[in-house]
């Protein structure tokens, strides 16, 4: 601590670049400081530090970290608490920050518990005037405020206890749930009470006074949690369609289903809405790119006789990038589909009988998704789909679920008898089974680099900037935190020589869970799931698959 304290006054006043011989390990009376990036001016991203607390400093009881749920949960909170004194004690500038979590309880980097004690992994602007280095504002920083955030963050105090002990709870029950879905039969569960609305399309925070959620008596089950009972919903595995008029919740209760593959916060309202870990969100997504996907199962025949068992396009169509979608996510694992009409396909879907007559078999290219149902069902695919306007799909229905002024109700046999008093005139087509191939990505096509210097940034949630192309994943809508964008940038970087051995869903299983161990340690990661690395992969243009 002395030996910083003396290297900062003998650089007082100087330019900005001697601020380097800072980068080192310091020992403070009660944790250990690690300056490990230095930025290189005033203006450049902060300055990567570290702070290391014994487990005999920090105090926090071990029964909060005892199992993986719990530690990721006490992570999460202490990094939520190190953002908030961070932000209270250096003001608007900014001179102490971390990464900021949203409602979702991730892993992060920014925060590690292990057997020894925790670390957390922060930033620092340091300060300047002009780019003259000012001693006595770093010193206040390094000396003053970070024992402060520390001390109030990063040890335990037992005024807060309710508080973690909830935000751990709440945490390890829902993980306790999303294990036993699969035990259970069942593709997801919201639980009675829950708050499903948000605020807003750009808020991601409970609706006030929103209609709490109830099951529909049939669809009750409930789950003996390790800290509570919870009753809700339970939709089983197969075909479930969500129907009902619109305004009246349907993609509401999707979306909420498809965010179940996280945990969530305590207040958030969605803490017991639980999808299994597999759920992809599909949807249309014209103008994406392609790169060497089997689409047969879904599209045949292009007039330009094009070969969909190897499709390739700078530029799909709602209905390719749609085929494309699910033909990806079950190629990475994915058993778990959910689909909302309002982000799909039309053609996709369903061509109807005078369609059918209209423009027979011979020249349409698309098998609709209809069709591909019963196949889908074979291989073990589970759909929640929204459809509000198309009834055709009762017959292979195993659930319907009709929201009323949001409020779900069981409507499965009226569907049925309904399906049977107006017979369906389709023609049925018996497609066969889902041709899936496994691609193998040609590590030359890519490259994060850019006239030999890497480049990748996250630029927002919804852009990856990867060498010369931005990858656009702004439908990639499971994708909730840029600290999982910026970790799926890394991960692709540090994978792609691996594809040269193995495939695309091979690598995503050997790393699935444990993406942030293979980065570097620096607090600007969140976990994300296999599948949003692999669909971020698909969709960096230039890149090609054998
Ligand atoms: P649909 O897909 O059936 O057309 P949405 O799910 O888009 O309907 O919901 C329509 C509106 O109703 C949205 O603004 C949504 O926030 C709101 N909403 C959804 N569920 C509830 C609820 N339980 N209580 C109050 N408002 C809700
Ligand atoms: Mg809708």
């Amino acid at each position: 601590m002395n030996r910083l304290k003396a290297l900062l006054s003998k650089i007082d006043g100087k330019g900005y670049k001697a601020y380097k011989s800072i980068e080192g390990e310091y020992s403070f009376p009660e944790f250990k400081l690690m300056i490990d990036h230095v930025q290189s001016d005033p203006f450049a991203p902060p300055s990567a530090c570290r702070v290391f607390l014994s487990h005999q400093v920090s105090k926090f009881p071990p029964e909060l970290w005892e199992n993986e749920a719990r530690k990721i949960a006490l992570e999460d909170f202490i990094t939520r608490r190190f953002y908030e004194k961070a932000r209270e004690k250096s003001g608007k500038s900014g001179m102490i920050t971390i990464m900021k979590p949203g409602q979702k309880i991730l892993k992060r980097s920014s925060m590690l518990i292990d057997g020894n004690g925790i670390e957390a992994r922060f930033y620092v602007g340091l300060p300047a005037y002009g780019r003259r280095i000012v001693a006595r504002e770093a010193k206040k920083i390094f000396f003053d405020l970070l024992p402060q955030i520390v001390e109030e963050a990063m040890m335990y105090h037992s005024s807060l206890h309710e508080k973690m002990k909830e935000h751990v709870e709440v945490a390890e029950d829902a993980e306790f749930i999303r294990k036993n879905l699969k035990k259970e039969g069942l593709v997801a569960f919201v639980a009675n009470n829950s708050i499903l609305p948000r605020k807003s399309g750009v808020e991601d925070l409970p609706l006030n006074n929103a209609i709490k959620f109830v099951s529909p008596p049939s669809l009750e089950v409930s789950f003996e949690c390790p800290n509570r009972r919870i009753v809700g919903m339970g939709i089983r595995e197969g075909l479930t369609l969500i129907v009902g008029g619109a305004y009246h919740g349907k993609s509401t209760l999707l979306e909420a289903i498809s965010m179940g593959i996280y945990n969530h916060i305590p207040g958030d309202g969605r803490e017991f809405v639980i999808a299994r870990e597999d759920a992809v969100k599909i949807r249309a997504e014209d103008g994406r790119y392609v790169a060497n996907v089997d689409i047969s199962s879904f599209i045949s025949n292009l007039p330009n006789g094009m070969d969909t068992r190897n499709f390739s396009t700078e530029n799909a169509s709602g209905s390719t990038s749609q085929a494309a979608n699910i033909c990806e996510a079950i190629e990475i694992g994915s058993k778990f589909l959910l689909i909302d009409e309002d982000t799909s396909a039309t053609n996709l879907m369903l061509r109807d009988r005078r369609m059918q007559e209209l423009i027979p078999k011979e020249k349409e290219p698309i098998t609709p998704l209809i069709d591909m149902i019963p196949s889908l069902k074979r291989e073990g695919i589970s759909i929640i789909m929204i459809a509000g306007g198309i009834g055709e799909y009762f017959d292979e229905a195993d659930l319907v679920l009709m929201m009323d002024r949001y409020v779900p109700k069981d409507v499965t046999e009226k569907a049925k008898e309904i399906a049977h008093k107006f017979v369906s005139k389709r023609i049925r087509e018996e497609p066969g089974k889902i041709r899936i191939k496994e691609r193998r990505p040609i590590p030359e096509t890519i490259n994060p680099s850019i006239r030999g210097k890497i480049k990748i940034k996250a630029e927002s949630v919804e852009k990856l900037r990867f060498g010369m192309q931005t990858i656009d994943l702004g439908r990639v809508e499971q994708i909730v935190e840029r600290g999982q964008v910026k970790a799926i940038g890394d991960v692709i970087h540090r994978l792609s020589e691996k594809f040269a051995k193995k495939s695309l869903s091979q690598i995503m299983n050997e790393y699935n869970g444990r993406f942030l161990s293979i980065l570097p340690p620096r607090g600007e990661y969140s976990e994300p799931r296999k599948y949003e690395v692999a669909f971020a992969i698909n969709r960096l243009r230039g890149m090609k698959c054998v």
